[in-house]
């Protein structure tokens, strides 16, 4: 069985991110979405399990898709659940460094699991979470940004500062 692993902050998840988890789905016979704490962003929006949340709202109709959290090291989660692969999404060259160097660090500390690099549909290439809550921050329509589910959580969070 291919089991994969998606991972990120997902803070929120974007309609990239969904497109992402939608062609994965479709390219593994199971995929786990895992909501990892990134170092370099400490301070979320959402906390992880409100993320975990959306995400299973968003991924309700993927039968083959689950959501959890990814605590410690990425390679250690990875090997724990039994999944060979990481997927990881391309936007842009800006995103290949940072995301080579971790596939690299990744292999080295696991050298069972493989990196899979899918690109982003030129639709979503400049969106990423920060862009959104800053759109909503500022009162901008975030409809075209985000599944539904998310939109209203994010107004109420951000705009309604609830
Ligand atoms: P991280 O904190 O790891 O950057 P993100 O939640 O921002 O987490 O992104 C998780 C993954 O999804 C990364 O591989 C990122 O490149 C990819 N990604 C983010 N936004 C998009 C998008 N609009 N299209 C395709 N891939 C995306």
């Amino acid at each position: 069985m291919h089991h994969a692993v998606y991972p990120g902050s997902f803070d929120p998840v974007t309609n990239g991110h969904m497109d992402i988890i939608r062609r994965a789905s479709k390219m593994f016979d199971h995929l786990t979405v895992a909501v990892a704490y990134n170092y370099n962003k400490p301070a979320g929006c959402f906390t992880a399990e409100e993320r975990v949340s959306l995400l299973r709202r968003c991924t309700a109709d993927m039968p083959n898709v689950s959501v959890d959290i990814c605590e410690g090291l990425l390679a250690d989660y990875v090997r724990r659940i039994g999944a060979g692969v990481v997927v990881k999404g391309l936007r842009a060259i800006s995103d290949f460094e940072q995301e080579f160097q971790q596939a690299l660090t990744n292999k080295k500390l696991n050298p069972d699991m493989e990196t899979v690099f899918i690109s982003s549909d030129v639709e979503y290439m400049y969106l990423s979470s920060s862009m959104v809550k800053q759109v909503c921050a500022l009162g901008g329509n975030v409809s075209d940004f985000v599944p539904a589910v998310v939109k209203e959580e994010i107004i109420d969070r951000i705009q309604n500062k609830t």
